[in-house]
């Protein structure tokens, strides 16, 4: 299995998804993707070719800080099954209410997002102009402008 995150968690490295697959392919893998950073407002991996996408939906899709979630997103009708095999057994699906929570933040995604995008790049271009800033990494490497 090749298991990448993109962007990655804490440098924001930008990971070729279909150069990923591709090598997949070409040894019989698995591909997962931690989609939890872009969300699937900005990314949605399996476009790309991935298999699994797997999000943490503390964060960014919740939104409100009250549930401790994840999802996995799977490509066939094979791969949700084991998924769902190994979530039964283990009983780590998510409870009724929790998943009532997430559906709610889901809602609003679009909008956070595109607003949690905007207050990012206001914050990475004012970091790029700071004299005492050398790197700032901002879905990938910008050299500081100073
Ligand atoms: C936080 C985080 C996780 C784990 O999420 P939790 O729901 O807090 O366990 C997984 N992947 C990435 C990229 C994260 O930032």
């Amino acid at each position: 299995m090749l298991w990448i995150e993109t962007p990655s968690n804490p440098l924001l490295n930008i990971t070729d998804l279909e150069m990923v697959a591709d090598v997949a392919n070409e040894n019989q893998l698995l591909t997962i993707a931690d989609n939890t950073f872009p969300s699937p407002y900005f990314l949605r991996p399996i476009e790309y070719g991935i298999d699994l996408v797997l999000h943490s939906t503390t964060k960014y899709i919740n939104g409100h800080s009250d549930v401790i979630g994840g999802a996995i997103v799977t490509t066939t009708e094979e791969l949700a099954d084991k998924v769902h095999f190994l979530l039964n057994g283990m009983g780590i699906n998510a409870a009724p209410f929790d998943s009532w929570l997430i559906l709610r933040g889901l809602k609003t995604l679009p909008l956070r997002m595109k607003k949690h995008a905007e207050n990012a790049m206001i914050i990475a271009e004012f970091l790029c102009d700071h004299p005492k800033v050398s790197e700032v990494f901002y879905g990938s490497h910008i050299p500081s402008r100073a």
